[in-house]
C-alpha cells in the first residue's frame, strides 16, 4: 500500500483526499502556498468552509465538501496495490476546539483510526456528553485501531476547571479594577464564548482588531453589531493577538492609563522548581515556560484548578482557560476510546512527555518498542 492516500490537517500535493481539522495556524500549513488551494477536495465543518475563503483568499471554493458534526461521507480511493478502489467512510466528531473544529474517524478495509485534531473533552459538561455519545454512534462498538491524540497538556499536573468557571473568574478579576484598561490576549480564531461571556457579565462591548471582527460576524456571532468593535472609544476591554500582550506592553500603556492584561491559556506561567523556589521569570512568560518545560523530572507548575487567579506578574494575569484537554480530560478520552495503540500529534509541547508514558495501560499495544506502523497508520499522512 503506497503512502498518504489522504492527509489531515498537512497541505501538500500527492493525495487524493484531505481533511482540515480546525483552522488554527499550526494545522493549515501549505493551504496557502502556490496561491490558492488546488490539489483536491478538501473535507472540513460548514463553519470552517466559510472562514475559509476569507483566511485563504485564493482558495477553490468548488474544491470545499462541508461535512457537519455527526455527519458521514464515503470516498473511493484508487490504490497502486490494488485493481479495485478503496472505499473509506469518513464520520465527523464535534472537538469542542475553537468554532468549527473537528475530528475524524476514519473507516478503511484495513482497519479504523481516529484523528483528534486540537480538541477539549470537559467532564460532565454538555457539549462533551453529546460529543462523546456522537464518538459512541460512530463507533457503533468497534476498536479504534489507531489514534491520533492531541497531547498539547498531557501531563498529570495539568487540570483546569471548565472553561464557563474560568470565564467568571475573569469577569470577577476585571470587575475588580474598575478604573483599568483591560487588554486580553487571544488567537485568530477560538474563544468567543469567552468574550461574549465577558461583554454579557459587564453590559460592555469588546474591541478587536479588524480582521477578527470580520471572523465573528462570518460566523454568525453579533450580527447586530451589539458586543464587538473595532472603536477603541466605545470600551475599555479590548481582545488583542496574544502575542502582543507583553509585560513591556503592558509597562508602555501603564505609563499611559492604569492597564491590565489577561491571558486565558492553558499554559502555567508561574512555575517554582522542585527545591519549591520560584523561578526567575523572564520578559516574555511564554517563552520561560517552554525553556524549562522538557525537564519533566524538576519542574512543578505552581498551579491549583481551584485557587482563585494568579498574577502573573504587575498587572498581568494568567488563567486556565484552555481549549486543549487537560490531563484528566485526556485519561477519560482514552478510557472511552481505549484504542489498539495511539500516537500524539503534538511533538513540541512545552511539557511534552511521551503520551505512551502515561496511557499505555489504556491500549492494547503496551509495546514501547519501535512499533510496527499498523497498516490502518499508511493510509493516512
Ligand atoms: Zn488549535
Amino acid at each position: 500500500m503506497e503512502e498518504g492516500l489522504v492527509s489531515v490537517d498537512r497541505f501538500c500535493a500527492g493525495s487524493q483526499a484531505y481533511f482540515l481539522t480546525h483552522l488554527h495556524q499550526d494545522h493549515t500549513r501549505g493551504l496557502a502556498s502556490a496561491g490558492g488551494w488546488r490539489h483536491g477536495p478538501l473535507y472540513c465543518s460548514p463553519t470552517t468552509a466559510r472562514l475559509l475563503p476569507a483566511r485563504f483568499p485564493g482558495i477553490d471554493a468548488s474544491l470545499l465538501r462541508p461535512l457537519s458534526p455527526g455527519a458521514s461521507a464515503s470516498l473511493s480511493l484508487s490504490s497502486d496495490s490494488s485493481d479495485r478502489p478503496l472505499s473509506l467512510r469518513v464520520t465527523a466528531i464535534p472537538a469542542l476546539h475553537c468554532p468549527g473544529s473537528l475530528m475524524y474517524l476514519f473507516r478503511v478495509d484495513l482497519g479504523c483510526m481516529l484523528y483528534t485534531g486540537d480538541f477539549r473533552w470537559e467532564l460532565g459538561c454538555d457539549r462533551a456528553r453529546r460529543a462523546k455519545q456522537a464518538l459512541h454512534d460512530a463507533l457503533c462498538g468497534d476498536t479504534v485501531d489507531l489514534l491520533y491524540l492531541d497531547n498539547t497538556y498531557c501531563h498529570p499536573s495539568l487540570n483546569f476547571p471548565p472553561r464557563p468557571v474560568v470565564a467568571e473568574q475573569m469577569v470577577n478579576i476585571i470587575r475588580a479594577h474598575p478604573d483599568h484598561e483591560v487588554i486580553i490576549g487571544v488567537d485568530t480564531l477560538g474563544k468567543e464564548d469567552l468574550l461574549l461571556h465577558i461583554s454579557r457579565a459587564l453590559q460592555t462591548k469588546i474591541w478587536v482588531w479588524p480582521q477578527r471582527l470580520l471572523t465573528v460576524h462570518l460566523l454568525g456571532i453579533d450580527e447586530n453589531h451589539e458586543i464587538f468593535t473595532t472603536q477603541t472609544s466605545l470600551t475599555r476591554i479590548r481582545a488583542v493577538p496574544r502575542y502582543s500582550v507583553t509585560i513591556q506592553s503592558l509597562e508602555a500603556l501603564n505609563t499611559v492609563c492604569p492597564t491590565i492584561g489577561i491571558i486565558p491559556s492553558g499554559i502555567p506561567w508561574l512555575w517554582k522548581s522542585g527545591e519549591g523556589k520560584v523561578k526567575p521569570k523572564g520578559r516574555s512568560p511564554a517563552k520561560s515556560v517552554r525553556r524549562k518545560g522538557r525537564d519533566e523530572g524538576l519542574i512543578e507548575m505552581d498551579f491549583d484548578p481551584l485557587s482563585p487567579p494568579k498574577l502573573f506578574d504587575k498587572d498581568s494575569y494568567t488563567l486556565p482557560y484552555s481549549e486543549h484537554a487537560c490531563f484528566s480530560e485526556l485519561e477519560d478520552f482514552m478510557q472511552t476510546v481505549r484504542p489498539s495503540t495511539f500516537v500524539g500529534i503534538v511533538s513540541t509541547s512545552f511539557c511534552y512527555v511521551n503520551p505512551r508514558h502515561h496511557f499505555r495501560h489504556l491500549c492494547s499495544d503496551k509495546d514501547d518498542g519501535l512499533r510496527q506502523r499498523t497498516r490502518a497508520e499508511i493510509l493516512i499522512t
